[in-house]
């Protein structure tokens, strides 16, 4: 069977395309510059390349390139989408009315559309490519639709809640949502049965650290307590984006500078983080080289970064009353032994020691490896993540159940 699993943005319409007798991929692209100009790019399981400037002025446009590009010419690997089982959708925000992938309907659609105001970047985008993507494919074809936030939604009351007037939960829907659940779950999944356990049988503190970072408690296979809240802003500190802030400090800064409140989002969402405190860049790698060569500020949000990933762990432990292993994934936490060595140094007090020549050796992606020393009592593992894989095993298993 063959799941084809798209990642749409406002611009961009990533796709892989999955053979799941052995969950290989066998082609991989974005349509990307949607709206703009438009440009695609392809790349088959075996090798054959395929880029191009073209023109795609809404998403329809950009999926009909992308069945053209899978089944015609340098990158064909199909000889129609009649040979496709499922599409499966990665969307963001799910908010409480999703705690589960599920197959799509008209009626699903403009569910996903209406939570746009909790997601305006992402939900409308996603929205448009499933309409775009149901006037291409043939009529028999169905979708699946896997949530961000829905691994999230088994997080009790106690941990979800703001502090704010129940009123704004009530009638807005301020409340944590949490992101990044389709990796914390696979990853959290992949070690259990690296671990030869049961994920019931587990409380694994998960460390995503990309561009975007978010630590989960996932107690018994199920998250507890996220760091990412309302939106993908909150908890520790990321490429562009603050993390958490004093409420009081953004108000502030907002009358100081005269920023609106979307000016404000930008700030936050665009100009902070690892990029606003060192001024280098967002780019992890970047900082990392710039505090190797002494630059004070790239040194700083380095330790920021480990420090605020540091207590995440410590709090998590807490809330989980105990703690079987630690993992980390995402580009950060796959590749950056420093990163890792800088979270994991000094926690011999929750049990936590790592080998710092395995930790240092594993610094390529992709690679699923045990970096805590023998007699550590908490595991330490390296986990590569595979959202898409997930959003493929999830495609699957709905059509299949049907
Ligand atoms: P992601 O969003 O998961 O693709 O991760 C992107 C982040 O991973 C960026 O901050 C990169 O700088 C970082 N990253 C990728 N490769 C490395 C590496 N070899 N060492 C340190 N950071 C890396």
């Amino acid at each position: 069977m063959k799941i084809l699993v798209v990642n749409a943005g406002s611009s961009s319409l990533k796709f892989q395309l999955l053979d799941m007798e052995n969950e290989q991929v066998i082609a991989k692209g974005n349509c990307d510059r949607i709206g703009i100009d438009g440009h695609v790019s392809a790349k088959t399981g075996d090798g054959r390349e395929y880029n191009a400037d073209c023109s795609f002025p809404t998403h329809t446009e950009a999926f009909e390139k992308l069945v053209e590009v899978i089944t015609t010419g340098e990158t064909k690997v199909i000889d129609s989408m009649a040979e496709i089982s499922a599409v499966g959708h990665r969307i963001v925000q799910g908010a409480d009315i999703f705690d589960k992938s599920c197959l799509v309907t008209d009626e699903i659609i403009d569910q996903i559309d209406a939570l746009a105001e909790l997601a305006p970047v992402h939900n409308h985008p996603h929205a448009l490519a499933l309409r775009a993507c149901k006037k291409v494919i043939p009529a028999d074809c169905p979708q699946v639709v896997v949530f961000d936030t829905a691994f999230h939604q088994t997080m009790p009351s106690k941990a979800f809640m703001f502090g704010l007037p129940y009123d704004c939960y009530e009638k807005y829907h301020v409340r944590k949502y949490g992101f990044h659940g389709t990796s914390h779950r696979f990853v959290s999944m992949e070690l259990a049965k690296v671990m030869g356990k049961k994920p019931e049988d587990l409380k694994i503190v998960s460390c995503h650290l990309g561009n975007g970072s978010s630590i989960t408690a996932v107690d018994g296979g199920k998250s507890v307590d996220t760091s990412m809240g309302f939106t993908p802003l909150d908890g520790v500190v990321m490429g562009t984006r603050s993390g958490s802030v004093d409420p009081s400090a953004v108000t502030y800064v907002a009358k100081k500078l005269g920023l609106s409140p979307d000016e404000m989002s930008d700030y936050l969402n665009k100009k902070s983080g690892l990029l606003g405190v060192s001024g280098v860049g967002s780019d992890n790698r970047e900082v990392q080289a710039a505090a190797d060569a002494g630059n004070e500020r790239a040194k700083l949000v380095s330790d920021m970064l480990c420090y605020e990933i540091k207590k995440y762990i410590g709090s998590y432990a807490a809330a989980m009353n105990g703690m079987d292993a630690v993992l980390f994934t995402g580009g950060i936490g796959e590749n950056s032994w420093e990163v890792r060595k800088g979270v994991c140094e000094n926690m011999e007090f929750f049990g936590i020691k790592i080998d710092n020549e395995i930790n240092e050796a594993s610094s390529t992606r992709g690679k699923l490896t045990k970096i805590s020393a023998p007699d550590s009592k908490v595991e330490v593992w390296v986990v590569p993540t595979n959202e898409e894989l997930l959003i493929a095993r999830d495609t699957l298993a709905l059509v299949t159940a049907k």
